[in-house]
């Protein structure tokens, strides 16, 4: 499965062994190596933006319609292929069979929402302040695109920056994270089989810093699509030789604010999904709660039996384990940076705070769910992304501390809030300062919708109609009409 991808790059519609040298890849819950990547030459990448700038004009050229066929038949062949798919994402990322084919059946599901909006580009005829005069604005794909993406949702991320450029009439090559880059290979493979016109998608593989950059710095590319940390977010954005379209996903410090009007067991439930599915590694996990000071010993009591309950486990073994490994060491020594920083400076350890224990959980990158409270915004799990299975809770008084407390971050992702009062959830939700707010569930991102951070957490949108709109260019066209001769 894993060893026809070796070392493969997709250039042009054609599969090409990379020259340059190879990077192995790790399954995190068992350490072995189960294959290694090419990191591509600067050759390989100008050959690829080539390829990309080449098939431009004849796949923007095409109707919408048929951009949009193009899109169904590669969401049908993922969807088919999604075993064989999510096999091999949880061999490079770890996460639990279910959810990786869970993971893939969205990326088919993103095919057939751009191929919808393919057929729905339109434009706007804008009055001017003559009769005589008609302003016309009409939409254009923007070009090339490099996507940059990172590890934790392999398919998705780079679903949503593939599909919405397809939609729009962009080309792209893509640039997956070293530590994941088989999904999108195997997405490649689709792509293929779909007989997408070759130099539309293409993929190349390698480290950020060197294949990243390149793509950052190619006069070829038009626009870079890029999720991953803020850190590197902000050296994209200062290393760009040339301007360039820029879309910014980037990382989040996401709150929870659970009121003494909310439904406890729900606000639980939501708070121990959000805060450790995929181990916590979500850009939009819950890394701190607020909750309602009479409600904080209940709340944090049901949340340590909630956290205790999720089974955790080699995801190949375990298809349906809530948790599996954590992608990666880094990660996972983050995660006991912040935990040991949060008890040095005087949090309580409520449940977690080690790996778990057993011959399966010894060789890969495992830890239990964590819960500390005593919490303080000097503590780094208040106030840095943690990115892995770790929650500080602090009580609040007042429903302006808690707004206070949520806001202060430079970051501004996604935000949560649990209360029932009409007026607690007017109030909280006009007032939290993020992109995303979801109340009463946890699912703060969803295909339909925009969804984008602000602050730190970046520039631009994904999912939604705004998400293809992040693909293309106004064109002001202003037409001045005369009376016809003789009329
Ligand atoms: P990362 O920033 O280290 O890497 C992301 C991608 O950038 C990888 O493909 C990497 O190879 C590449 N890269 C690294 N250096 C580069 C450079 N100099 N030029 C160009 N490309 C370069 O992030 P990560 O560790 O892979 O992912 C975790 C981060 O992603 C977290 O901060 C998380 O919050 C964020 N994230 C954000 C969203 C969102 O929607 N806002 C979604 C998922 C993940």
């Amino acid at each position: 499965m894993i060893s026809e991808l070796n070392g493969k790059l997709f250039i042009g519609g054609s599969w090409k062994v990379g020259a340059g040298g190879r990077v192995p890849v790790e399954n995190p819950a068992t350490g072995e190596v189960i294959g290694e990547i090419a990191a591509s030459t600067g050759e390989e990448v100008n050959a690829a933006v080539a390829a990309a700038r080449r098939a431009f004009r004849g796949w923007a050229d095409l109707p919408g319609r048929a951009r949009s066929a193009a899109l169904k038949r590669l969401g049908g062949l993922i969807s088919a292929d999604a075993d064989r798919m999510a096999r091999i994402m949880t061999m490079e990322q770890g996460k639990p069979l279910n959810e990786a084919r869970g993971e893939i059946l969205k990326l088919a599901e993103a095919c057939h929402f751009y191929a919808e909006e393919a057929v729905r580009v339109h434009g706007e005829i804008v009055p001017n302040d003559t009769t005589d005069h008609e302003s016309l604005v009409i939409r254009e794909p923007i070009g090339v695109v490099a996507a940059i993406t990172p590890w934790n949702y392999p398919a998705e991320l780079v679903g949503w920056k593939l599909c919405a450029s397809l939609a729009a009439g962009c080309t792209i090559v893509i640039k997956p994270a070293d530590l994941t880059p088989f999904t999108a290979l195997a997405i490649a493979q689709k792509v293929d089989e779909a007989k997408i016109p070759a130099g539309v998608v293409n993929v190349v593989t390698g480290p950020g810093s060197v294949v990243g950059q390149a793509l950052v710095e190619h006069p070829g590319v038009d626009k870079i699509a890029f999720t991953g940390s803020s850190s590197v977010g902000l050296h994209i954005q200062r290393s760009c030789t040339s301007v360039k379209r820029m879309s910014l996903e980037l990382g989040g410090n996401c709150p929870i604010i659970v009121t003494q009007s909310a439904n406890l067991d729900a606000a639980v439930k939501g708070t121990a999904r959000r805060s450790f599915r995929n181990m916590g590694q979500i850009c939009i996990a819950i890394n701190r709660a607020y909750v309602a000071r009479p409600i904080l010993d209940e709340f944090v009591a049901k949340l340590a039996v909630a956290a205790e309950a999720l089974t955790i486990g080699n995801g190949l073994d375990r298809p349906d384990a809530d948790l599996g490994a954590m992608a990666s060491a880094a990660p996972l020594a983050k995660t006991r940076e912040h935990l040991a920083d949060a008890l040095a400076k005087g949090a309580r350890l409520v449940t977690g705070g080690s790996a778990p224990e057993g011959d399966e959980f010894a060789r890969g990158h495992f830890f239990r769910p964590t819960i500390v409270t005593g919490c303080t915004h000097e503590m780094k799990v208040m106030s840095e992304e943690t990115f892995g299975p770790l929650i500080g809770v602090m009580p609040f008084d007042r429903l302006d501390e808690a707004i206070t407390l949520a806001n202060d971050t430079p970051y501004g992702l996604a935000s949560y809030v649990y209360a029932k009062d009409l007026d607690e959830v007017r109030y909280l939700t006009t007032r939290l300062d993020y992109g995303n707010v979801a109340v009463n569930n946890v699912d703060a991102g969803v295909m339909n919708a925009p969804y984008g951070g602000r602050k730190q957490s970046g520039v631009g949108y994904e999912h939604g109609r705004e998400g293809m709109l992040e693909y293309m260019n106004f064109k002001h066209i202003r037409v001045r009409h005369d009376l016809p001769q003789g009329s």
